[in-house]
Order: structure tokens, then C-alpha cells, then sequence
């Protein structure tokens, strides 16, 4: 027997005994609980499954919005649009940058953060 198959029972012993344990633990503290160990790790097992696809999903999809530059005029390569969140305070600032989430043109700064504060996006 190789030192590293003897590490992993070992391993999977002590695995064994914290479920175990863990078990124990859960039918002391809820007493009248009908729950067999089978059930309680099939349980477990599950509930390890759902963190994990919960995970990928949250990476998978950022909720970030990033600035992009206007579409090009026949001017300019970075077409200039007014700001709405300026139009809004009275103010006639005209911008390269917008939001395409928001499909909206903001100065990069103060107004691009502060829309999406604003706004809860
Ligand atoms: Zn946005
Ligand atoms: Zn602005």
C-alpha cells in the first residue's frame, strides 16, 4: 500500500466521522426530528450542489455596467451627445462616453457613477 492511498483513507475516514458527527449534532439540537443518515447526506450533498451552481452563476453574469464610446459622426470618430443626466440639472454638457446597457450618454465624470447610483443599477 502506497503512503498516499493510506493518506486518503485516512482522509476519508476523518470525512466520514465529521459527517457523522455533524449528523449527531443536528438530531440533538432538533429534538423529534425523523431524519435517517442517509437522508441527511443526500441532503447535504445537495445542498453543497446548489452553492456551487449558485457560484457559477453569479460569475457568469456581473451586474456592472462599463461606459463605451458614442457611435461615430461623420465628423468625429467618438460622436458628441449631450449628457442626459446634465439636460436633467439644466446644464448643456456634451459627452463621448455612454452607458449601452442604459443606452444613454453620460459625462464619464461625476454623472456616469452618479446615474447608476441614482437610478439602483
Ligand atoms: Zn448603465
Ligand atoms: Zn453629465
Amino acid at each position: 500500500m502506497s503512503l498516499f492511498s493510506r493518506y486518503k483513507k485516512i482522509f476519508c475516514y476523518l470525512l466520514e466521522v465529521c459527517i457523522l458527527n455533524s449528523y449527531r449534532a443536528r438530531l440533538f439540537c432538533t429534538p423529534g426530528l425523523r431524519q435517517t443518515f442517509l437522508d441527511f447526506r443526500i441532503n447535504l450533498v445537495e445542498q453543497l450542489l446548489s452553492i456551487t451552481k449558485d457560484h457559477t452563476v453569479k460569475r457568469r453574469r456581473p451586474a456592472r455596467h462599463y461606459h463605451a464610446y458614442n457611435p461615430p459622426t461623420l465628423k468625429r470618430v467618438h460622436g458628441l451627445r449631450k449628457c442626459i443626466l446634465c439636460v436633467q440639472n439644466g446644464k448643456n454638457n456634451v459627452t463621448v462616453f455612454r452607458c449601452p446597457d442604459c443606452d444613454v450618454s453620460l459625462c464619464i465624470l461625476p454623472c456616469f457613477e452618479k446615474y447608476h447610483i441614482e437610478n439602483g443599477l
